[in-house]
């Protein structure tokens, strides 16, 4: 695990004063989505569809210290849309860094370079670089060439600047296990921090929705990439969540523990499903019907998800829930090889790339044009 101590032991306190005080639903991460505005157009992606009266509406920073301070969670992941295409995205980080927030700013780097003038390096702020994996697969899953090469630059100018930088990587149907442990290889190369996986969900907006993973084969896939591990990886998220993705453990969700906060409210029931929006945290957490949410739910939206916004949480709160979670946790955290014969084997089977069959889509959009419709 590569989390530095100091926001190790802020979120394990943080946690465990919740479990002293009977509290069983809490908030991890706030995910603050401060825009739905990109300069991508990926084709597994639900957030950009929108049209384009809500892509240039923005969170203010005041919104966004209100939702955080309503919310509590030691942790602030800022997905979007682009955060670096907000026109005051500087205000929001300095104020959450000034709360103490441990900030994960997820962006496609694109723009990176030139914006890192904007912030100061800090151990509460990181830049989670969303990379798919190798160049052809990454270029693919954005939909646009020379995508890798740009997020690679702006990994290396955050880091040359003393920024802490991870990766996060979202895999979909027809990745290749082989490939993606040699991306891991190149990322550990390169000196990012750590890395972030996922599978991806399926949004109904995505323009592609033939290739998400359904259960059996996320745990294929991941039991694959995972299982025999070399020891220079690092990865900046729940080891029981890995577990959990390689099939060695079941979690139910608690889309809780990373509620959602964007133009539209407090969403319903997580990042993923919009059933609906909350005026706030509190109401949120109040009204929103838990019990019909998660695979067990028998929920169809539910079934084939296994994604870090439902079940991360989950990990973390097994952990603390008693000395046996503690325990699979240091476990997990200590002895990451992860041996497993037949997972060689898994390795060896022929794989056929998304991209092997269906040419890449190059989206054509305007991020300058989408610059100048700042709201
Ligand atoms: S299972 Fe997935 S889609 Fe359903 S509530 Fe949990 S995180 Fe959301």
């Amino acid at each position: 695990m590569s989390v530095p101590i100091s926001q190790a032991w802020t979120v394990a306190s943080y946690v465990l004063k919740r479990k002293l005080r009977g509290r069983k639903q809490y908030p991890l991460v706030l995910m603050l989505e401060p825009l739905y505005r990109c300069n991508l157009a990926c084709a597994g992606c639900g957030k950009i569809q929108y049209p384009t009266h809500v892509l240039k509406r923005e969170l203010s920073p005041e919104e966004c210290f209100k939702a955080v301070d309503e919310c509590g969670a030691p942790m602030v992941s800022i997905p979007g849309g682009e955060p670096l295409m907000h026109s005051q995205i500087d205000k929001i980080v300095e104020g959450l860094v000034a709360r103490k927030k441990y900030v994960y700013l997820c962006t496609n780097a694109l723009l990176l370079k030139e914006k890192l003038h904007l912030f100061k390096p800090s151990k509460y702020l990181t830049f989670s670089v969303h990379l798919d994996g190798q160049k052809e697969h990454h270029d693919f899953s954005v939909c646009r060439e020379g995508g890798y090469e740009l997020a690679v630059e702006g990994i290396k100018a955050g880091l040359a600047s003393g920024f802490r930088v991870t990766t996060n990587t979202t895999l979909f149907d027809g990745a290749d296990p082989n490939s993606v442990r040699a991306f891991f290889d190149e990322m550990m190369e390169l000196g990012v921090e750590g890395m972030m996986l996922s599978p991806g969900y399926n949004y109904d907006k995505a323009p592609d929705q033939k290739h998400f993973l359904g259960r059996a084969r996320t745990r294929r896939l991941f039991r694959a990439m995972l299982s025999n591990r070399k020891p220079a990886w690092r990865f900046n998220q729940s080891m029981l969540f890995l577990e959990f993705l390689m099939g060695k453990r079941d979690f139910r969700c608690t889309p809780w523990g990373m509620p959602t906060y964007s133009i539209f409210g407090w969403q319903k029931p997580c990042y993923l499903l919009q059933d609906g929006y909350a005026d706030t945290f509190d109401e949120l957490m109040a009204t929103a019907e838990w019990t019909n949410y998660g695979t067990e739910s028998g929920n169809p939206q539910c079934a084939n998800c296994m994604v870090h916004s439902g079940y991360e949480a989950s990990g973390v709160d097994y952990t603390f829930s008693s000395l046996k979670g503690l325990l699979a946790a240091a476990k997990a955290t200590l002895f990451t090889k992860n041996t497993d014969e037949e997972a060689l084997l898994l390795l060896n089977e022929p794989v056929k790339p998304v991209h092997a069959y269906n040419p890449l889509v190059q989206i054509e959009g305007n991020p300058e044009k989408l610059e100048e419709t700042r709201a």
